[in-house]
């Protein structure tokens, strides 16, 4: 392979095409990425994404969009404009058009006849308990239901009135006869088509009977000219039913399914149907909260297609299902961010900082750099004058030895400008410090100060250069490993999963995002900014208006859960 990059080329699904390139069972390698639309795409999904487009293009060969469309009553098309959208935004780009399964429902109908015809079905007329109830256990076999038996003309004429809208829901159903006593318990007679009356997205009332996803999948597969299947592990065992129905039915091509383990991240929860309760019961806004894992989310909270594309590199595929560290995915945003991201100031808990020999006209402008090993990155313009905000944490009124930022009689030094000493505070009526009043010694600029230490550095905007800003400071929605496993997983939400800040970006920061916050709302650009000494974050381009930014804290600055780790050690 020419073009092989190391990316996707060290797995075992790599090495079963490799094997099967070497032995000419493939020649054009051709996968597909089967969403349901039935909600958004997730982290999860985004695994699956990048390993079936990866080895499409690794290989020179395709990967289909198809939608497997074969419940009405869940999906709907703003699930479909919303999955292409993030997929595209992913930076994949599809073969040719959009596939859906409902495209196939008439070929689906003949193929369940073929199988009526060859005494491979039958319509059944159990109740959903009872069939549940025949079907037996992983100990116990299954029992043959009454109707297993019926004649294929007669199969044929009752399947053709389930079509026809005969029946009511639940009242039949078209079952493969296999084997109830088959160890898999997929293999006992399987539904292969049931009676839904729903509108449809894509076909509306054309059809009441619509295929189960088992007989639907294989299929599409095999018409779309599949070669290679790939789906998450608890599809093993219905990897026997797949083959069956393609052995059974005149197709040519027989697509190959392989398994690997499906993403489960730390504190997330993946399934669209806890996502949708989450929504339901106002805890997220909705499914581009910034605290899931939807793929719409993360791009609202700062992530960027390349990180995502990243993370789903780091960790592999492989067949054994594990969690993995949430650390491992803000790693990959913090590191791009890392090297991307524009220096800049902004205050989150602001309080008032007075520089009392320094005149209320005097005014000067520092030149700063973007980004400080990237001098390609320009600079930006920063004012300096007597009141600034510093943030709230950055001071301490009660003396503590320990404390390295501002206190009463010590000094500390301006980011990019001069050091200062406190010296006294002012109060209301209530207590709460109004100001901080200190001396500025407008002799260190850029210097170290003559014979003392160097002292910290606080970050500060000029309340001349401020603009009035909200910050959302995201964390963990669940606060323990594994939501997902847990029946109450409502029961483990973090209260502090949100925390809002109303505080000060620089004034020059805000006017070029104001210009721009169109465009990027449109093309769906954003800017992103490492907030010195804060974190890094983006602008939310759902809420945000010209006149009223919002930030986002897509990842703080150093990994929180390491820093605990090592404090503790
Ligand atoms: P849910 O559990 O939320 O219902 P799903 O698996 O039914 O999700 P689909 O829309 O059917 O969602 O998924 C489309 C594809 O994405 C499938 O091929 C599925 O295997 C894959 N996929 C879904 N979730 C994950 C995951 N957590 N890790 C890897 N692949 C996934
Ligand atoms: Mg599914």
């Amino acid at each position: 392979m020419k073009n092989k990059t190391k990316k996707y080329s060290n797995n075992f699904i790599h090495n079963i095409i490799e094997e099967d390139f070497k032995k000419n069972k493939c020649v054009l390698l051709h996968t597909r990425f089967p969403p349901e639309p039935n909600g958004y795409l997730h982290i999860g999904h985004a695994k699956s994404i990048c390993l079936n487009f990866e080895l499409a293009k690794l290989y020179n060969g395709f990967c289909n969009l198809r939608f497997d469309d074969t419940n009405p009553i869940k999906e709907n098309v703003k699930y479909v404009k919303a999955i292409k959208n993030d997929i595209k935004w992913l930076g994949y780009q599809w073969n040719k058009k959009i596939y859906y399964t409902s495209e196939y429902f008439s070929k689906l109908y003949k193929f369940a006849k073929e199988l009526i015809k060859k005494n491979l079905a039958y319509v059944d007329q159990l109740t959903k308990e009872q069939i549940r109830e025949y079907r037996g256990t992983l100990i116990t076999s299954g029992k043959n239901s009454p109707y297993r038996n019926r004649s294929i003309k007669e199969n044929l004429r009752l399947f053709k009135e389930m079509k026809k809208g005969y029946f009511n829901e639940g009242e039949a159903c078209l079952r493969a006869k296999i084997d109830m006593s088959s160890p898999y318990i997929i293999m006992r007679d399987p539904v292969l088509y049931r009676i839904i009356f729903s509108q449809h997205h894509q076909t509306k009332n054309q059809w009441c009977i619509y295929p189960m996803y088992d007989f639907a999948h294989c299929i599409s597969d095999s018409i779309e000219g599949i070669t290679h299947s790939f789906c998450t592990l608890e599809f093993q065992d219905n990897k026997c039913l797949y083959n069956w129905i393609l052995k059974n039915i005149s197709v040519t091509n027989h697509p190959k399914q392989y398994e690997f383990a499906r993403l489960n991240l730390k504190y997330s929860i993946l399934s669209k149907r806890k996502i949708s309760t989450l929504i339901e019961k106002k805890i997220i806004n909705n499914w581009d909260d910034p605290r899931i894992q939807t793929i719409s989310g993360l791009r609202r909270k700062g992530y960027t297609p390349s990180s995502i594309r990243k993370f789903c590199e780091k960790i592999g595929i492989t067949k054994q299902n594990n969690l993995i560290e949430f650390s491992m995915l803000e790693y990959c945003i913090r590191n791009e961010l890392n090297e991307e991201a524009i220096r800049t100031m902004a205050v989150l808990e602001p309080i008032k900082l007075y520089l009392y020999n320094i005149d209320d006209q005097y005014q000067e402008t520092f030149v700063v750099p973007n980004h400080p090993k990237r001098p390609e990155l320009g600079t930006h313009e920063i004012i300096f004058t007597n009141t600034i905000y510093i943030e709230k944490q950055d001071f301490k009124e009660t003396y503590d030895q320990n404390y390295k930022r501002l206190k009463i009689g010590e000094e500390i030094r301006l980011r990019y400008a001069y050091i200062i000493k406190a010296e006294k505070i002012e109060k209301d009526k209530n207590g709460n410090i109004t100001q901080i009043i200190c001396f500025c010694d407008l002799n260190t600029l850029g210097k170290k100060p003559i014979n003392k230490k160097n002292p910290a550095v606080i970050h500060w905007i000029s309340k001349n250069n401020s603009f009035a800003s909200e910050f959302r400071l995201y964390d963990k929605l669940f606060n323990i490993d594994n939501p997902e496993q847990e029946k109450n997983f409502l029961s483990f939400l973090n209260p502090n999963s949100i925390v809002i800040k109303h505080g000060f970006i620089e004034k020059k920061i805000s006017e070029k995002i104001q210009k721009k916050i169109k465009s990027f709302k449109i093309q769906q650009t954003n800017l992103f900014f490492q907030f010195e000494r804060i974190g890094y974050f983006c602008i939310d381009l759902i809420d945000s208006k010209k006149n009223k930014l919002i930030f986002n804290r897509t990842v703080s600055l150093r990994d929180k859960w390491k820093i605990k780790k090592e404090k503790n050690n």
